[in-house]
Parts: structure tokens; C-alpha cells; sequence
């Protein structure tokens, strides 16, 4: 035991492109005592959970629930489920995240098609419309906020594209869900995928998603059940036989349904903390939630412009909850990053691909879309540059990022006092 000292990491500002530091609630959640996984208080528990992620998902969609593990988890569940070996997938992609698709699909025997659009750049509903003429897929599959490149793609009318062009439409929406607007039910998605560790602030490990009746009845048709287990409710399945066993939807589905047939054991310390990560966000309101990080994120963006850094990107389609910023030639990047986090306790992200030693990434997400932590950072981000040798305008950052926040309280007061 000597040198193994209880856990007590520094007390970091997570500003990266997550994880981030969670809602005190959330944390308070995880530390509740356990009960068995069919106590009907657990029961409860599951579908507590499902209907609040409806809310959170803007969706009427029965089969809303938690995969358990980290967001690929519910993207991996989501492409193993619905993909037959041979299947067309396309993937546009237009960050790292969308390459991420592509492998996942592929290890599954997809014939995966990739369209792409230099980073930094989303795409136009014509664009994908052209490819999925051309390539006429069983499934669509995009991300919605890519972190790598801090762009959102708008998703509005895609699902209509695909409707009329009978395919399935899945997004992983992990990066953008909670800090920027997503419409499950009226942008008509089949399947979304999502995780908590951006803007629904809590810690990796639970991915909540959400499947189309239509999603559902595409995987249930490849449902074979457990040995031992089969019933009068289950016909034998006519596709051929989903590779994962843990990533079964169809099992999964049972398992969180009325049957409440045995599959995984929940990860119930998880589930607490995603249900408790749906209640905050619902009792802030989505509305609040979304301008929350909206305002957060124009005033972090305003104070990076005004040290005279450079935003990465097409502005216009920025994610709210997070920036890329041009790291300045006279610096060296990791250095300002490495002094940021040892000596402020401030973390700020770093980059992938073509972007690795080019941009910083700085998030703004959850219990972090807060007016103090955004000021902290571009003082503390002023202070380690002009350390650096870089010289920026003194307070600049700083009082661009208050004004902008100034503007909106006085644009919300406005607004309540138009109203009484
Ligand atoms: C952050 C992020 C993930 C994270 O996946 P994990 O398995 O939780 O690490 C997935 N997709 C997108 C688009 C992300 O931004």
C-alpha cells in the first residue's frame, strides 16, 4: 500500500474539447448505493431514464436507452446492429470522427463510401444528395459536431433526402448534443448516438441513443436470441446474425423492455449519473441550456479575436462549445498548453491530422459554458502567451469576453421586461 496515497487529483479547469469537469450533482450522482438490477426501484430507474432522454433527444421514439461504455460504444451498437456484411454505408466526412465512422462500418463488411470536405468546411444538403443518388445505401452516416474541426453539420433537411430516397439516417451527435439545437423527431433521424462528456456534462462511460421505429424494425429482423431463451415472441430471425453479442441492440432493446430478458448487468453507477445528467439539463430547460453555450462560446471566440488569435474555420457553422484557434508562429504550442495546465490548472485540447501543431481547440461545454471559467482562461491563455514572448493587446480577451456576456444579460432583461 506504501506510495498509493488516496485519489486527489489538482483541481483542473477542463477546457478542452472534453472530457470536462462535471455537474457537482452528476458526481454526487454516481456515489449513490446500489440496488439489484431487477429491483423494481432499478426498473424504475431504466425508464425514468428512457423518457427523460426522449426529452433530451426531442424525440417520441420507444426505443430511446443507454449503451454502456464510452460514445463509440453506442456508435459501434448502432452500425454492428443495422449493417449486413455487404451493405452500402455512406460517410460523409468532414473531421476526424467521420473516419471513425468509415472504420467501424468497414470492420462490420460494410461497402463503405466516403464523400469529404476539407476540414474546417461542412456540407451542403445538395452535396450529400448527389452521393446518395449515386451510391443508393442501405444507411447514412454523419456526425453532427466534429470536435477535431469544431464544425456542425446542419442536419435540418437531410432526413427528408434520406427519406425519399428509403435510407436509414444515423448520427453520432456525442460532441454537439446539449450545446447546440438537434431535433431527433423533425430532422427525421433514424438512429443517434451520443455520449456524456461534452455538453451534458458528466464523465465518459454511458451512451445514451435513440432508434426510429423504422431503425427498429431494420435490426429486429436480425434478432436471434440466446440459446435457451427463445419464446413465442421471438420468430426466427432472417438476417444473418449480428457479430457483437454485447452490441445486439435487438438483445439490448429486450433487455431494457417489458421482457426485461437478461443480457448485460447494468452499469448502474453509469446510468445514474446519465439520468442525472438529463435531469440538469432539462431543469435549466434546453432552451437555456443551448443559449448558455451559445454565449459562452461567442464570448470565448470574441476574446480569442480580440488578442488578435485566429479562429479556425467556417465561422458560420461553428459549434457553439468549442473554438479552434490558430496556435501564433512566435510560440511553441505544447509549451503554452503544457504552462496552461501545470501552472494555471487550466487544460486546453490539441489537435489531429492536418490540424496536429496548427490549432489549439478550446471548449466551452456543461458545467464549463460558464462566464468565470471563459474569463479565467483568456487571462490565464494572455498571460502564459506573453510568457512565451508573444505579445497580445493587455485585458483585451478579457474585456471583449465581458462585453459580449454584458450584451446578453442585457438582451435577456429586455426581454423580460418586454414581457410584463
Ligand atoms: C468526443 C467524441 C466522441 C467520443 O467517443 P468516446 O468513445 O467517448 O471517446 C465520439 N464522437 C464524437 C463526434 C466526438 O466528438
Amino acid at each position: 500500500m506504501q506510495g498509493f496515497t488516496p485519489l486527489s487529483p489538482p483541481p483542473r479547469l477542463l477546457m478542452g474539447p472534453g472530457p470536462i469537469n462535471c455537474y457537482p450533482r452528476v458526481l454526487s450522482a454516481m456515489a449513490t448505493q446500489l440496488v439489484g438490477q431487477y429491483d423494481p426501484v432499478m426498473t424504475g430507474y431504466m425508464n425514468e431514464t428512457m423518457a427523460l432522454y426522449r426529452d433530451v433527444f426531442n424525440t417520441k421514439n420507444q426505443q430511446t436507452f443507454l449503451v454502456d461504455g464510452t460514445s463509440r460504444a453506442g456508435i459501434e451498437a448502432v452500425l454492428v446492429s443495422a449493417i449486413e456484411p455487404g451493405d452500402k454505408v455512406l460517410i460523409p466526412i468532414f473531421g476526424r470522427f467521420g473516419h471513425l465512422l468509415a472504420e467501424i462500418a468497414e470492420r462490420a463488411d460494410a461497402e463503405v463510401h466516403t464523400i469529404e470536405v476539407p476540414w474546417g468546411e461542412v456540407f451542403t444538403p445538395e452535396q450529400i444528395e448527389t452521393a446518395i443518388k449515386s451510391v443508393k445505401p442501405k444507411l447514412l452516416a454523419t456526425v453532427q459536431g466534429d470536435t477535431s474541426t469544431t464544425m456542425l453539420q446542419p442536419l435540418a433537411d437531410i432526413g427528408a433526402i434520406c427519406e425519399a430516397h428509403d435510407v436509414l439516417f444515423y448520427c453520432d451527435a456525442t460532441a454537439s448534443i446539449g450545446g447546440n439545437p438537434l431535433e431527433v423527431d423533425a430532422w427525421k433521424l433514424d438512429a443517434v448516438s451520443v455520449g456524456l462528456q461534452k455538453c451534458l456534462g458528466g464523465p465518459s462511460g454511458s451512451a445514451p441513443i435513440t432508434l426510429s421505429d423504422k431503425f427498429v424494425k431494420t435490426v429486429r429482423t436480425r434478432h436471434h436470441v440466446e440459446a435457451g431463451i427463445r419464446d413465442a415472441h421471438h420468430q426466427a430471425a432472417t438476417g444473418p446474425k449480428i457479430r457483437s453479442n454485447y452490441f445486439d441492440l435487438p438483445m439490448i432493446m429486450d433487455y431494457w423492455g417489458d421482457e426485461r430478458l437478461n443480457h448485460h448487468t447494468e452499469a448502474a453507477s453509469m446510468l445514474y449519473c446519465a439520468r442525472e445528467c438529463a435531469r440538469v439539463h432539462l431543469e435549466e430547460g434546453q432552451q437555456q441550456v443551448i443559449a448558455r453555450h451559445k454565449v459562452a462560446g461567442d464570448a470565448m471566440l470574441a476574446g480569442i479575436q480580440a488578442m488578435g488569435l485566429a479562429p479556425f474555420g467556417d465561422l458560420r457553422h461553428k459549434m457553439y462549445n468549442v473554438v479552434g484557434v490558430y496556435i501564433p508562429d512566435d510560440v511553441e504550442g505544447e509549451e503554452v498548453r503544457e504552462t496552461l495546465l501545470l501552472r494555471f490548472n487550466i487544460e486546453i485540447g490539441t489537435s489531429f491530422g492536418p490540424l496536429k501543431g496548427k490549432i489549439w481547440r478550446i471548449g466551452t461545454m456543461g458545467y464549463n459554458a460558464r462566464e468565470d471559467a471563459v474569463l479565467h482562461t483568456l487571462q490565464s491563455l494572455e498571460t502564459v502567451l506573453r510568457m512565451q514572448g508573444h505579445h497580445c493587446p493587455a485585458g483585451a480577451g478579457v474585456e471583449a469576453a465581458l462585453s459580449v456576456y454584458t450584451q446578453a444579460k442585457n438582451a435577456v432583461n429586455k426581454a423580460g421586461s418586454a414581457n410584463e
